[in-house]
């Protein structure tokens, strides 16, 4: 049987167990970005993101999916895997979806103790991620006088970062000065890429062929998606590359954060002047389109950008940031303010109809104002749309179906920026 299956399809998605607290603490980011760099140098991954990592493992060898992937668990994260084996001639990265029977799902933890015993070498459970056995001794805040107790691994991510003098701006005078940051994230979803693939090889196909839609469908079900993954994913890292270095010159290196060191999937930008939400956005959008134009419509990239002031917790960021559900690739958040998500092509129009221009902002700042006041988000809608056909901008917006919310949010999001 062995020869009959020797291979093995390993998809997986790297989490960690911490809430990091503070800004030192994102030193998790650091290691992780170093793993998977490490990872990608190995001839058996064949496509990996800053969370995301594919291999093919033979199954022969004495190496199981837990050796492969021990230099993670070691280092405390958690994978989340889903395993396919199949003869190497069927493998490929498109059996997860067409053979969900043959699909293994499998979550692997690092090595735990099943109970913690609080001595006085182990105090506590770790206060940042819960599961491990505290240190002795606590670390102490020199300026609050606070006292954590963490566990090995989590006291690492914070040593390690601080030895490599990184995040000293947001954990430095941004939190200080109580700056409004921007919790920047750029992310490529596989199961929409699988999807967009298909959808782009079968319009090339029609319009390069003349044959009937069945044999068409028949051909796309035969795609073996595995080569154009890696293409894909190789131009996905040159789009992270490339943002941040125009987001560099955009903002400056002052006003950024690379939390995950060498791979530039997550910023925190620092927004010192309203408006500069939308020129991440912006930059964003701009390199998007020049390296995928056929994916506009439907990308499985996606910009998340979440912003609040630089005290506000990491973990509720993080929330956001990582939970993409919709198709929409541009999403941006003020919390507790302001949602909107709109496909690369919505942005762009909604960009252009001038909305800052003063007529329009005032109206939809008074509106914005009544929403404040009465804490109702109906009324705030309902003022808005009394008499908009007065006001160009916003009924153009209101025909091209932008809906009230959207507006709104646009308009908030566009305020946001200094110390708040
Ligand atoms: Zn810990």
């Amino acid at each position: 049987m062995e020869t009959e299956w020797p291979f093995r399809l390993v998809r997986c998605k790297v989490t960690f167990p911490q809430r990091p607290a503070r800004a030192h603490d994102l030193g998790v980011f650091l290691r992780l970005a170093e793993l998977m760099a490490d990872f990608g140098a190995q001839d058996v991954v064949l496509l990996q993101t800053l969370n995301s990592l594919w291999m093919f493992l033979p199954t022969e060898e004495v190496l199981g999916l837990r050796d492969a992937l021990k230099p993670l668990l070691d280092a405390g994260f958690i994978v989340d895997a889903q395993v396919v084996e199949a003869p190497l001639c069927d493998l490929n990265s498109n059996v997860l979806y067409t053979r969900p029977d043959l699909v293994q799902h499998i979550v692997l933890y690092p090595d735990m103790p099943e109970t913690i015993a609080l001595t006085h070498d182990t105090p506590r459970i770790c206060e940042l991620c819960q599961v491990r056995p505290s240190l002795r001794v606590p670390e102490r805040d020199k300026e609050s006088g606070v006292e954590e107790f963490l566990c090995d691994v989590c006291a690492g991510f914070r040593e390690k970062s601080r030895r490599e003098g990184r995040f000293n701006k947001l954990g430095g005078p941004w939190e200080k000065e109580n700056l409004t940051v921007a919790w920047v994230r750029v992310d490529l979803d596989y199961d929409r890429l699988s999807s967009v693939l298909r959808e782009l090889f079968r319009r090339y196909v029609k319009a390069n062929t003349d044959l009937p839609d069945d044999k068409i469908s028949e051909y796309v079900e035969q795609l073996r998606d595995a080569a154009l993954m890696v293409d894909f994913t190789r131009d996905y890292n040159e789009l992270a590359g490339r943002f941040v270095d125009a987001l560099r010159r955009a903002f400056g290196d002052a006003s950024i954060e690379e939390i995950a060191g060498e791979r530039p999937e997550l910023l925190v930008v620092a927004l010192k002047q309203a408006g500069q939400a939308f020129t991440i956005a912006d930059t964003f959008v701009g390199e998007f389109s020049s390296l995928f134009p056929l994916c506009e419509d439907d990308s499985p990239i996606s910009l998340s950008i979440s912003i609040s002031n630089a005290k506000y917790p990491f973990f509720e960021h993080w929330r956001f940031l990582d939970a993409r559900e919709r198709a929409n690739a541009v999403r941006v958040q003020a919390v507790g303010r302001a949602e909107l998500e709109l496909s690369v092509p919505r942005f762009k129009a909604l960009r252009g109809l001038g909305l800052e221009e003063m007529k329009a902002s005032t109206k939809l700042h008074k509106a914005a104002a009544v929403g404040a006041r009465t804490g109702s988000r109906l009324l705030e809608q309902v003022d808005l749309l009394d008499g908009i056909k007065e006001y160009p901008n916003l009924f153009a917006a209101t025909s091209q179906g932008f809906s009230v919310a959207d507006l709104l949010a646009y308009h908030k999001i566009a305020g946001i920026g200094g110390v708040s």
